[in-house]
């Protein structure tokens, strides 16, 4: 039996890939960043001579139900900011690498197309360097890989919908997302404020990064996610004028250095409604956080319920 090669290695694409490998099916991996986990991001930033992290993507993890908690605990994530809740050290991404070790993963490689072939389906890529959000795909030779015997997408649906045929790309435009403009700032010294803020002017929520467990605790790292009405309407604004517009919430001296990413895909608005999405004729599946809720938990249940679905078939 071919491979089944799983596009997008953020948490829905590794639990999938842990689960198939756990029934005894082979996988391979492809996704556009530099590293698995997706959403799960940590940013770092070098700033005169001293290195500099940011969870930039999910804050924390919680886990309602066992099968989660089993892995959060398997990783080492560590309880922030109280018991309930938990985060990965020394970055959120570490859970990613936790995942993604022994799989078989290309990282950098954007997928722009699926082909049918006699023998299976075939995964044409091309360096992700090279492509630019909103831009037509450059004109280069994409590589192909394959036979697989099937493909799964994991990516956020708006993402997937260009490869999935229509009578699985048309429940999919339902699921919608509200973007996050997310500014990471080091702070010379360390802000008289608790440690969480939620709903302050335009900031949804904000954390002093560096106060998570196994981070450099000497810092004074923020993370500022606006909300979703001001995301909404500045999402075109240029990345300075976002910094400003959070700093000036925040009782704060000029930062060291402020940085700000916008994530087009952020906080889940209506989701599918369905655990996943699986075609065991063509040998295609859907599963991501978009499936089932906008948390962590509900990628990682996407992914297993949809492995259990292709290993059933
Ligand atoms: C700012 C922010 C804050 C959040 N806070 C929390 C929180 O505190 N707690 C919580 O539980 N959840 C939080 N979340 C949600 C959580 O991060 C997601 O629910 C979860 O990580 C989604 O996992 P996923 O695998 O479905 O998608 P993703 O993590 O988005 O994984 C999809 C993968 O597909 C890849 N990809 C996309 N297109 C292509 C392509 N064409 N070719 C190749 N690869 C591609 C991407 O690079 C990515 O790695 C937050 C999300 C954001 C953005």
């Amino acid at each position: 039996m071919h491979p089944i090669a799983i596009l997008g290695a953020g948490l829905a694409g590794l639990s999938a890939a842990q689960a198939l490998i756990a029934g005894g099916r082979e996988v391979r991996l492809f996704d556009k960043g530099r590293a698995a986990g997706g959403r799960l991001a940590t940013r770092r930033i070098e700033h005169a001579g001293e290195s500099h992290r940011f969870d930039h993507g999910a804050q924390y993890l919680r886990a309602e139900r066992p099968g989660f908690a089993q892995l959060l605990e398997a990783a080492g994530t560590l309880p922030w900011p109280d018991p309930k809740r938990r985060v990965a050290a020394p970055g959120m991404s570490a859970l990613g690498r936790h995942m993604a070790q022994g799989l078989e993963l290309q990282t950098g490689r954007h997928v722009a197309a699926l082909q049918a072939g006699a023998d299976g389906w075939m995964v044409a890529h091309l360096d992700a360097a090279l492509v630019r959000p909103g831009r037509p795909l450059p004109a280069v030779e994409p590589t192909l890989d394959g036979p697989f015997s099937a493909v799964l997408v994991t990516f956020p649906a708006e993402q997937a919908m260009a490869l999935l045929p229509p009578h699985m790309s048309q429940p999919l435009a339902a699921i919608q997302y509200a973007p996050c403009w997310t500014v990471m700032a080091a702070f010379p010294q360390r802000l008289d404020l608790p440690d969480t803020l939620r709903y302050h002017g335009p900031i949804g929520w904000a954390a002093r990064d560096s106060a998570k467990p196994g981070r450099d605790a000497t810092q004074a790292n923020w993370v500022i996610q606006a909300d979703p009405d001001f995301s909404r309407e500045h999402l075109e604004a240029a990345p300075e004028a976002v910094i400003a517009a959070l700093l000036a919430a925040l009782p704060a001296a000029a930062p060291l250095f402020a940085v700000a990413h916008r994530w087009r895909f952020s906080l889940l608005e209506v989701a599918l409604g369905q655990a996943c999405l699986w075609d065991g004729a063509l040998g295609l599946g859907y599963a991501s956080d978009g499936c089932l809720a906008g948390r962590a938990e509900s990628a990682w249940e996407s992914g297993q319920a949809l492995a259990q679905r292709v290993l059933g078939a």
